[in-house]
């Protein structure tokens, strides 16, 4: 019973941004929101969901889920957008890979003058200079297929990286592939001593799967 979310028919979206903080914290949650009851309430039940309230309301069901990874099923490099971005109040003004444009921009395949170096690359995105990563995967979840589609969209620099990597892979197999979103967490001193935590999204492990396997024609 798959509903339309925004213009795609997803049945629901999860997302996950980049977190810092000063001291250690528990297991920080995927926010999954989605107009179906039936989604809410099967998600939850895979992954130790609780109503996040801040997010629901309406025809609006939002979930806190807590895993430390989630495997998912992608049905074809179609469904995986790579890319980095930059949107002014006119829309989409950048589109590149970091050093050619790609569509929809019309200068597509040019050289796009971002700078070579990453960290040059990075200091222009955080002043709003520079396209920031836009990195999304569709898929279902591995677990309960039959849900239908949902989507998983980060815009952070590890994302981004690991999902590089992947896409190479999906493209090469081609679909569908298993693979797996995972939270991670990293520790790390900062130059005033201060002991910070840091989490990303991440993606890994890409698994070739038989169609029959992936479900992909499963009614929900
Ligand atoms: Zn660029």
């Amino acid at each position: 019973m798959a509903q339309i979310y925004g213009r795609e028919k997803l049945v629901g979206q999860i997302t996950a941004e980049e977190w810092r903080t000063g001291r250690r914290a528990g297991l920080r949650p995927w926010l999954l929101t989605t107009k179906s009851r039936e989604v809410a309430e099967r998600a939850s039940g895979l992954y130790q969901g609780e109503v996040a309230c801040a997010a629901s309301g309406g025809d609006l069901h939002a979930r806190k889920l807590y895993a430390e990874g989630i495997a998912v099923i992608v049905a074809s490099v179609a469904n995986v957008r790579h890319r980095l971005a930059l949107e002014s109040e006119r829309g989409l003004v950048h589109a590149c890979d970091g050093s050619r444009s790609l569509p929809p921009m019309p200068d597509e395949g040019q050289p796009c003058g971002c700078p070579d170096d990453p960290f040059e690359r990075k200091a222009a995105a955080r002043a709003g200079a520079g396209p920031r990563p836009d990195a999304r995967v569709i898929f279902r979840l591995a677990a309960a297929p039959g849900l239908g589609e949902l989507s998983f969209q980060s815009s952070a620099w590890q994302f981004y990286e690991s999902l590089e990597s992947v896409s190479h892979k999906v493209k090469r197999t081609g679909g569908p592939v298993q693979m797996e979103l995972v939270l991670r967490e990293q520790r790390l001193a900062t130059r005033s001593g201060l002991d910070v935590s840091f989490a990303y999204p991440d993606v890994h492990s890409v698994r070739r799967l038989p169609v029959t396997q992936a479900g992909l024609h499963l009614a929900a």
